[in-house]
């Protein structure tokens, strides 16, 4: 890997504010965002397109053989990145809420695993990246300079996730969406493979009382008094 002082990593769980925060990260710097959940989410939709059973791994493995996804970058600042698989634009299929729980679920298999950390990796490999996700600190660039991990009380994680649905024109039910996201938490940190979990060296911000500006400017000072 070449450059990895120029790789920032935020990790933390579901509905935290890390697209947000990763997308103004990357615009400030100048660097490009890569959603590693997205990478997931287009595993999951591929899967489910192709009827794979996702229980039978030797199954999963033989169809990633043939699995091309292109990530397309975002609109604007608030938009999320796009994502084409064998050429089929998903980016709206990949958001639905169905996808995120199995996102989560496809996101257990070693050969899923290893098939994106790989595909993560060589993007990263020219440096100057924001990898947001929940192992890129600990698992897919462990040596990265500047890490960050985002939490926050699942009940206001919760009240966000329906402000920002809400935006898009979609009405959700707080306490369903809490269900979810508790779920995915359960999921995503008690799987054995690269867990959602703290990386040693990363700087860890609460952002349950503090605004999505206030937690960006601690994201740069950070970078910033660091590089020195
Ligand atoms: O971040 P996002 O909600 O789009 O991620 C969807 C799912 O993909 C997560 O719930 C998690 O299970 C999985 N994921 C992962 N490792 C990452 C990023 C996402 O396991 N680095």
């Amino acid at each position: 890997m070449s450059d990895l002082q120029d790789i920032v990593t935020i990790d933390g769980p579901s509905g935290v504010g890390k697209s947000t925060i990763s997308r103004r990260t990357a615009a400030a710097l100048g660097f490009t965002y890569l959603d590693t959940g997205a990478m997931y989410r287009a595993v999951a939709w591929f899967l489910e397109s192709e009827q794979v059973d996702v229980t039978d791994e030797t199954a999963v493995q033989k169809s990633l053989e043939s699995l091309e996804i292109e990530l397309l970058p975002a609109a604007d600042e608030m938009s999320d990145v796009g994502v084409r698989v064998a050429g089929k634009d998903v980016s709206r299929e990949i958001r639905m809420p169905e996808m995120s729980m199995a996102a989560s679920r496809v996101s257990a298999l070693n050969v899923v695993r290893k098939r994106l950390t790989a595909m993560q990796q060589e993007i990263g490999r020219r440096g100057k990246i924001v990898a947001e996700g929940r192992d890129t600190g600990t698992v897919v660039f462990p040596d990265a300079a500047y890490k960050f991990y985002l939490d926050a009380d699942p009940g206001e994680r919760a009240r966000r996730r329906v402000a920002q649905l809400r935006e898009k024109g979609e009405v959700q039910d707080e306490a369903e969406v809490l269900a979810m996201i508790l779920e995915r938490d359960k999921n995503d940190s008690e799987r054995e493979l690269a867990p959602l979990a703290v990386a040693a060296d990363a700087v860890v911000i609460d952002t349950t009382k503090i605004s999505i500006n206030e937690v960006g400017r601690a994201i740069l000072d950070s970078i910033r008094k660091k590089k020195g």
